[in-house]
C-alpha cells in the first residue's frame, strides 16, 4: 500500500485537475498536449481539435476572388503586358522573308533600322527572334 500522501497526490492530480495553463493556450481533446487556442489541427498528433469557423468563409471567397485578378494579370503579363497585339505568324514571316520587317510590325523602329543595316545583328538577333517569336501565344502585346 502507498502510504505517502505526496506521491498519491502527484500520481492523481493530473488526471482530475489540469493545472492552470495561460490563456492563449488550451489542451488537445485527442493526445492531452498543450497547445496554442487558435490551432484548429493539433501540432503535436495532427488531429482536428477544433470545426473551422463560420467566420472564415467570406476570407475563403475573397481569396478566390484576388486569385482570379492575379491569374488574369500573371496572363496578360505572360503574353507581354498591355500593349498592341501582334499575330505570331505575321511577325515570323516577316522576321523570314525581311530579317527586320517583324521590328517595324512590332513598332521598334530603332531597332528595324539596326536590323536592316547589321542584317539582323549579324543573324544572332535575326536566330534568336525566329526562336523567341516561335514561343510566343499566337497573339502577343507589345
Ligand atoms: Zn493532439
Amino acid at each position: 500500500m502507498n502510504n505517502n500522501p505526496n506521491v498519491q497526490n502527484f500520481t492523481h492530480q493530473p488526471e482530475q485537475t489540469p493545472p492552470p495553463h495561460p490563456a492563449n493556450q488550451k489542451y488537445c481533446k485527442h493526445c492531452g498536449q498543450l497547445i496554442d487556442v487558435d490551432c484548429v489541427v493539433c501540432p503535436k498528433c495532427g488531429k482536428q481539435v477544433e470545426e473551422l469557423r463560420r467566420a472564415d468563409a467570406p476570407i475563403v471567397i475573397n481569396n478566390t476572388n484576388t486569385n482570379n485578378v492575379s491569374a488574369y494579370a500573371t496572363a496578360r503579363a505572360a503574353v507581354g503586358g498591355y500593349g498592341r497585339p501582334k499575330n505570331k505568324w505575321v511577325a515570323l514571316a516577316l522576321c523570314l522573308l525581311t530579317v527586320c520587317g517583324h521590328k517595324f510590325y512590332e513598332g521598334k523602329f530603332g531597332m528595324g533600322i539596326i536590323y536592316l543595316f547589321t542584317a539582323g545583328l549579324f543573324g544572332i538577333g535575326w536566330i534568336m527572334d525566329i526562336i523567341a517569336l516561335l514561343m510566343k501565344p499566337r497573339i502577343y502585346y507589345v
